[in-house]
């Protein structure tokens, strides 16, 4: 799942508006859920929650689309998952953890042992390099386990904070944050509760605000489920839906 790019569901939109440690730790420190409220007045809230309510009545199934059995496997699907679609890297995570099922096998591989395993997802190479050395961080910092805080998540290669959000709230029922792909970037816009225009950490600190912090997780699937379902990329017989029809006051596809 979700973005670094456009294709997936957790395919996360990674919040890299700058290499710089600076930023980073920008990034990390992001405001606490409703510290500040971005613009989001009681009626905001109150039309955030029906839509809220309206995705969770339209998508009961909705779920992380990343087949992993524990937070390891989350973990490297996650990062593997960018500009990536879901599907395709369901495709070589299961060969992959068969044959380094944990963090101590995966540490001991270099990238050029890995490479084979990716080969058939996108930047594989720099990938083969992120799992390789995140591998052996969790092994020499964090005892072989996956952390279960931001600040530590986002010092992993190939991490950043919206596969640390994906990390959190999926392996480790911790809302942190809110995961913004391609998807909900895009529906954001169209459902008026972002501006056109707005960055990924933008938006994220604008969902965080409408929303209730033990909705956002589940939330982040519904989304992206509506995104592949029926309010895609280029649009198309969508505006019949129920949810477009009160919720997709910022599209320019709606008559
Ligand atoms: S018209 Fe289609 S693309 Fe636009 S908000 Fe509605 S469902 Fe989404």
């Amino acid at each position: 799942m979700v973005n670094e790019n456009n294709a997936s569901a957790v395919n996360l939109h990674v919040i890299r508006t700058s290499k710089s440690t600076k930023a980073r730790g920008y990034v990390a420190l992001m405001p606490a859920a409703n510290s500040e409220n971005h613009g989001a007045t009681r009626p905001a809230k109150a039309r955030a929650m029906r839509l809220a309510n309206a995705l969770r009545k339209q998508y009961p199934q909705a779920h992380c689309a990343l087949v992993h059995r524990n937070a390891f496997e989350l973990l490297i699907a996650t990062i593997l998952s960018a500009q990536a679609t879901d599907v395709s890297v369901n495709k070589v995570t299961p060969e992959l953890f068969r044959d380094f099922p944990d963090a101590a096998s995966m540490a001991k591989a270099t990238p050029a042992e890995l490479e084979p395993y990716l080969r058939s997802i996108g930047l594989f190479r720099n990938k083969a390099k992120s799992i390789s050395g995140t591998a052996r961080m969790l092994v020499e910092e964090f005892g072989g386990k996956v952390p279960r805080t931001m600040e530590e998540l986002i010092r992993l290669p190939g991490v950043a904070r919206k596969t640390a959000n994906v990390v959190l709230g999926n392996a480790f029922g911790l809302n942190e944050g809110f995961v913004v792909d391609t998807h909900i970037q895009r529906l954001a816009v169209r459902f008026g509760l972002a501006k056109k225009g707005d960055d990924v950490g933008t938006i994220e600190r604008k969902l965080m605000a409408l929303f209730p912090r033990e909705r956002w997780c589940e939330l982040s699937h519904e989304l992206i489920w509506h995104g592949r379902a029926v309010c895609k990329a280029r649009g198309g017989g969508c505006a019949d839906d129920a949810i477009c029809r009160e919720f997709g006051v910022g599209c320019g596809r709606r008559e």
